[in-house]
């Protein structure tokens, strides 16, 4: 099988340094809502506040095995960071380089963001997705598979698991803690 798809044929030339933030294109999908209050989500999973008022947005993650939602949560900016800093720096850097080298010119939920490698759907497949929102607007969305998920589970340290196992108990009572909750490419870019 070849390696090269004609796909990309209107190629412009985007660099990921690119200065300029995306702009919003419509309303949050449904796959994106909160699938427990049946709208988009309103308040911060952390620190509870009003996601609307962060004018540099909130990121959307949902965890799915087949059709149903296993995890979800919505954090502010501010939120994001303070779970960055808490990851190690190395485990930053790992994940950064993982997510920028395998960035695929891909929006929606098609195709997994991060690999073309195709999953046979099946209720046992994982997937994540991730929105980043502004108010009640999209700015991008993304699917991350279930392989790409467990390879970036694989790249954190203990230290950085911890702190996300911490993160999923403290606000997730009763929910497993061994999945990868932390689909976390845009995290960098939106700031
Ligand atoms: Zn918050
Ligand atoms: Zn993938």
């Amino acid at each position: 099988m070849s390696e090269n798809s004609p796909r990309d044929n209107d190629a412009n030339s985007d660099h990921e340094s690119r200065p300029t933030r995306p702009k919003p294109s419509g309303p949050i999908p449904p796959e994106l809502h909160s699938f427990y209050e049946d709208r988009p989500f309103h308040t911060c999973t952390r620190c509870g506040e009003g996601l609307f008022d962060f004018k540099n947005g909130y990121r959307v993650s949902k965890i799915f095995k087949g059709e149903e939602v296993i995890f979800e949560y919505a954090l502010c900016v501010p939120c994001l960071q303070n779970m960055m800093e808490e990851s190690s720096e190395e485990s930053r850097q790992r994940l950064y380089e993982f997510q920028t080298s395998r960035l695929r010119q891909v929006e929606g939920f098609d195709e997994c963001a991060l690999c073309d490698r195709e999953e046979e759907p099946s209720t046992s497949t994982e997937y994540g997705l991730v929105g980043i929102c502004v108010g009640e607007a999209i700015v991008e969305a993304n699917k991350i598979c279930g392989l790409c998920m467990g390879e970036m589970g694989e790249l954190v340290s203990k230290k950085t698991r911890e702190s996300w196992d911490r993160f999923v108990e403290e606000n997730f009572p009763g929910v497993p803690v061994d999945f990868e909750p932390f689909p976390v490419r845009n995290a960098p870019v939106l700031l």
